[in-house]
Parts: structure tokens; C-alpha cells; sequence
């Protein structure tokens, strides 16, 4: 990537601040069209926001809930066109409603037909209203008491960070520059005090540079008003912060490849308890926080309120002791319109053009990233007046795409890259055994993350590149010191490299155990 940067002569065509769905989207877009690109993250790929959402790629029933037709419509579509893109990373999974009340076979049966409706050729299968027997089949560890019956409908799951690395991947392919641990510090302004680049600490050297573009795109997620705040300290906040917690279990809590959805909790928000890589992931919640930060914390009262309304739809009530990992992320939701130039494209998402001349995207959901980046580089486009290129991604396949890769078995989320890791195993038998009894992951994963990944960190590999970190804190912090030796010996680095990188991913691997055990770790 840094040869490419130092390649590159001339000012970009679009500087992207941050590396997240919005962003990579953005820089996929940008490079398949045939425009320069910079993507610059401040920390790793997918450290924000896009590593910790509940993995569905769905219309949202809530948006249906809403009467918001057009934007469901709009989800469903991507949902359907990143099954075809990348069908290695996502799946079809059934969700059982279960009704323990006379009205909601009807009425969730109704909206749930019309769901699948909207989906038209991008329909993901016919929902259904299930009998009680039926629902126990779908889903035995349902709670049977007052239990009436069920409904089944059909949305999309995926992994989310690995869908993110190989968008940096397919991103890089179509030409584009992304670097991780590259922190935008600051903006560039032209003698009209109109932004025209970036400047930009590399947050392993520490040493700065600057790099121009005919545009900046900030897509900084939870960050968005800080960046906004650089470009023009007089600007109002157009985001407010709204944190989720999950939590995840052993796979015993759901025993099914469905899913439960919740249509109505205590809070009156949706809940989903999820099968995902042999687990039970439940969540989420809703709730206002001031700042933003990388590693946000799960608050005492999200963890119980999760573990209560679990208990209330499950045979087997979790307990603390239960919970192998706790995961929270910041939601940036757009607040209601601000003065100032703004083409809001649709109401899910917001493109801004500041004063400044930065366009800024935030808001929106990962199933609909694409879209996202298809309105922004349009906007980009023409407000840096480049020539108008045709959006090319809808039929773009994402890197590692394969259409059975169910075939490779644990490495299936790899795709196409499964059988060259395969190969790393047979050149050296050690790195097919696995990192850890309780998880299938294995040395040559993590060779593979170095070489292809850009993974640079130790918490960037069981983070991210595997799940480790997100599925079983304790397997992950076991795991570590073989992943700093594997990691640090593809990066050539010291051993005092190797301890302060597990220090450090000790300290943050905390954030991720439930408390008395985050106290006695
Ligand atoms: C709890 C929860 C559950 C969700 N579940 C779903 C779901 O199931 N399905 C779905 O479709 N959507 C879901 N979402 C929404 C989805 O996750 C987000 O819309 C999406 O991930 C936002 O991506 P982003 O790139 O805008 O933000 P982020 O992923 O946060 O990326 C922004 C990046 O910018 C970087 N950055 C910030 N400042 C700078 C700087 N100065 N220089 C360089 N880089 C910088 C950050 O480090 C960060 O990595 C969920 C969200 C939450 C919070």
C-alpha cells in the first residue's frame, strides 16, 4: 500500500477518512469507476462500528413497523445483491417469531408476507405462520410456557469484519490505496479555504504527511462530528451516539441454524438471538452516549437487560456465568437537519456537503453500504468535477467470492482464499492445528492475516480477522501469545514487540468479559 502511496503523483482524486463499511464502500466505488483513491483509518479496518453490529444483512422489519416501504425496498434489493456478490460471507437463515398471544400470528404473519413481497426477485423465501409443534421443531429451546405458535420469515446473516477485509481487498484490486493506522489529523485548505487534502500521522512510526485530493470524504462513523469540527470549528453536531451491546453464548442456548426475533421488548425495540459460528450472539440495545470512543464498554444495566429479556423467550435462562463475550458498538444517527448545504439522499442515510467542501456520509446500515457509496461517489464526483463514470458495483463480486464454500468447512468464510491457506497447512502440518480446543481457527490463519490482511496487531487478528475475540474472550486471551510469535515472526519484529502487544490486547480483551470476571482477569 505504501508503495502505491508513494507511486502516486499528484493530487487524488477522493481522500476517504475512515475505514469502515462507509468508508471502504465509498473507496470501492470510487476505484471501480476508474477515480484515484486514498482511504485512510485511524486505527484498524473495521475497529469502529462495523465489527460489532448483530451481522444481518436484512430490510429492517422495524423500517416495515414504520411504514417506511421505500427504504425497506431499498435494503431488501442489497441484501439481494450482496448474497450474489458475496455468497462465501453471507447466508439465508430463518427467524422464528414465536406468539404468545392470540393477535400476533395474524399480525406479524401479515407484515412478515408483505416483507417478503417487498423483496421481489430479491426474495430470500416465503415467510410462514408455524403451529406450535412447528415452532418447537424450528426452535426446541424456545420457551414453551403460554407458547401459541410461531412465525418463520427469511433474512440475510454474515460476518462482518471478514465481509470488511475483503471489501479492502476488492477495493485494492480495483486500484485503490488503503492504509490502516493512518490517522487523519487534520485538514488541508486551498486559498480559498476550501478543503483539498488531509494530514495524516502514521500511528505505528508516528511520522506525518500530507496527501490532496479534489475531495475529502469523511466517513469517520461515531467520529463524524470530530472530523467535521477540524474542517470548520464553527460547525454544529449532525450525529448523536446510540451504543448496543451483545451478548454471546455457547451454541446450546438456540441448539437450531434458526434465529428468535423479538418484535416487542420491555423497551419496545427488536431483539435477535442469532446462531453465528456455532454460538448463540444476543442483542442489542439502545442507549445514548456522550462521546465517542473505540472501544466502547457494555453498561451493567444493557448486560442485565439482555440476560432478562433472553430468559423470558428461552427454555434455558442464560446466566453471567454463561456469557463468553460482551461486545458494544456506537450507532451514528443522524440528527434532524442542521443550516448549512445538505443533500439528504434518503432518510436512512445522510450526505452532506459542508461548507468547507468536505462531504461527509453517515448514518445508514451495513447491508445497504453499497447504495450508500454509490449516492456518495456521485455526489463526489460531480462536486469535484471529475468526469461522470457509471456506478459499477452491483455486479461487482467481493474478494473471496465462491459460490459452495461451504466446502472448505471451517475456512468457508475464506471463499476462493480457503484453498491457498490450505496450502500454507500442507507446507507446514503445524499450522493446521488449531489455536484452541474451543474455536477451529488455526496458525495459518493467522499467517494468512499478515501477508494478505494487513493485520498488524495481535487484537487485529483475533478481533477481526478471526472472530476469536468477539465469540470467547477467554480462548482468545489463551490464544494469544502463539498469535504474537506467528504474527510477530511474518512481521520481523522483536520480542519486546511480542510482549507489549500482549500486554495490550490483554488490557482490551477485558472490555469483552463480563464483570466479576473483568475484575478478576
Ligand atoms: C449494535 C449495532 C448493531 C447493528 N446491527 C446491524 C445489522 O445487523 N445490520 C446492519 O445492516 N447494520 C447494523 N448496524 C449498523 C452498522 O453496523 C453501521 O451502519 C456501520 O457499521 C457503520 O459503518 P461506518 O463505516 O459508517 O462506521 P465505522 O465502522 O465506525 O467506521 C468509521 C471508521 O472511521 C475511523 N476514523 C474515525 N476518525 C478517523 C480519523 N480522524 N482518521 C482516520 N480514520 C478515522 C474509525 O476508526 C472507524 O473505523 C448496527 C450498528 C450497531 C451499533
Amino acid at each position: 500500500m505504501y508503495r502505491r502511496l508513494r507511486a502516486h503523483s499528484g493530487p487524488w482524486d477522493m481522500i476517504v477518512a475512515g475505514g469502515g463499511a462507509t468508508g471502504v464502500g465509498v473507496a470501492i466505488d470510487a476505484a471501480a469507476r476508474g477515480y484515484s483513491v486514498l482511504l485512510l483509518e485511524q486505527s484498524d479496518f473495521g475497529k469502529g462500528t462495523s465489527s460489532r453490529s448483530t451481522k444481518l444483512v436484512h430490510g429492517g422489519v422495524r423500517y416495515l413497523e414504520q411504514g417506511n416501504l421505500s427504504l425497506v425496498m431499498e435494503a431488501l434489493k442489497e441484501r439481494g445483491l450482496l448474497l450474489q456478490n458475496a455468497p462465501h460471507l453471507v447466508r439465508n437463515l430463518g427467524f422464528v417469531v414465536p406468539n404468545y398471544d392470540w393477535w400476533e400470528a395474524p399480525f406479524y404473519g401479515l407484515g412478515l408476507k408483505l416483507y417478503n413481497l417487498l423483496a421481489g426477485k430479491y426474495g430470500f423465501g416465503a415467510s410462514r405462520i408455524l403451529s406450535k409443534e412447528e415452532t418447537l421443531r424450528d426452535m426446541p429451546t424456545i420457551r414453551t410456557e403460554g407458547l401459541r405458535g410461531g412465525v418463520i420469515y427469511f433474512d440475510g446473516q454474515f460476518d462482518d469484519s471478514r465481509l470488511l477485509i475483503n471489501l479492502v481487498t476488492t477495493a485494492f484490486e480495483q486500484g485503490a490505496v488503503l492504509l490502516n493506522y493512518a490517522q487523519v489529523t487534520g485538514l488541508t485548505k486551498d486559498a480559498e479555504g476550501f478543503v483539498d487534502g488531509v494530514y495524516v500521522r502514521d500511528m505505528e512510526t508516528g511520522e506525518h504527511f500530507e496527501a490532496h485530493s479534489r475531495v475529502v470524504i469523511n466517513a469517520s462513523g461515531p467520529f463524524t462530528d470530530g472530523l467535521r469540527r477540524k474542517a470548520d470549528t464553527s460547525t454544529h453536531p449532525m450525529i448523536a451516539l446510540s451504543q448496543g451491546i451483545h451478548l454471546v453464548f455457547d451454541g446450546s442456548f438456540l441448539a437450531s441454524d434458526n434465529a428468535i426475533m423479538v418484535p416487542h421488548t420491555s423497551d419496545g425495540r427488536v431483539m435477535f438471538a442469532i446462531p453465528w459460528h456455532g454460538h448463540t450472539l444476543v442483542g442489542t440495545t439502545d442507549t445514548p452516549i456522550a462521546e465517542p470512543t473505540l472501544e466502547p464498554a457494555a453498561l451493567e444495566q444493557e448486560i442485565e437487560f439482555i440476560l432478562q429479556t433472553a430468559a423470558l423467550y428461552l427454555e434455558k435462562k442464560p446466566t453471567r456465568a454463561d456469557v463468553l463475550s460482551v461486545f458494544a458498538g456506537i450507532r451514528p444517527l443522524v440528527r434532524s437537519s442542521e443550516s448549512g448545504s445538505t443533500a439528504a439522499l434518503s432518510r436512512d442515510h445522510t450526505i452532506r456537503i459542508e461548507n468547507s467542501g468536505m462531504i461527509t456520509i453517515c448514518g445508514g446500515k451495513w447491508t445497504t453500504y453499497r447504495h450508500m457509496a454509490e449516492d456518495c461517489v456521485d455526489q463526489a464526483a460531480t462536486l469535484a468535477r471529475l468526469p461522470e463514470k457509471p456506478c459499477a458495483t452491483a455486479h461487482l463480486n467481493v474478494h473471496g467470492h465462491h459460490p459452495a464454500s461451504d466446502q472448505f468447512g471451517t475456512l468457508a468464510v475464506y471463499g476462493s482464499d480457503a484453498l491457498a491457506i490450505r496450502t500454507l497447512m500442507e507446507a507446514d502440518p503445524r499450522l493446521a492445528e488449531p489455536l484452541h480446543p474451543a474455536l477451529p481457527y488455526t496458525g495459518a490463519e493467522v499467517v494468512w492475516a499478515a501477508r494478505h490482511e494487513m493485520a498488524r496487531t495481535v487484537e487485529d487478528v483475533l478481533a477481526r480477522r478471526v472472530r476469536a475475540l468477539f465469540l470467547n474472550t477467554r480462548a482468545a486471551m489463551d490464544m494469544a501469545p502463539r498469535v504474537a510469535e506467528l504474527l510477530g515472526n511474518e512481521l520481523g519484529v522483536t520480542d519486546t514487540w511480542k510482549s507489549a502487544q500482549l500486554q495490550t490486547f490483554r488490557e482490551t480483551a477485558r472490555n469483552y468479559l463480563i464483570p466479576p470476571s473483568r475484575a478478576a482477569a
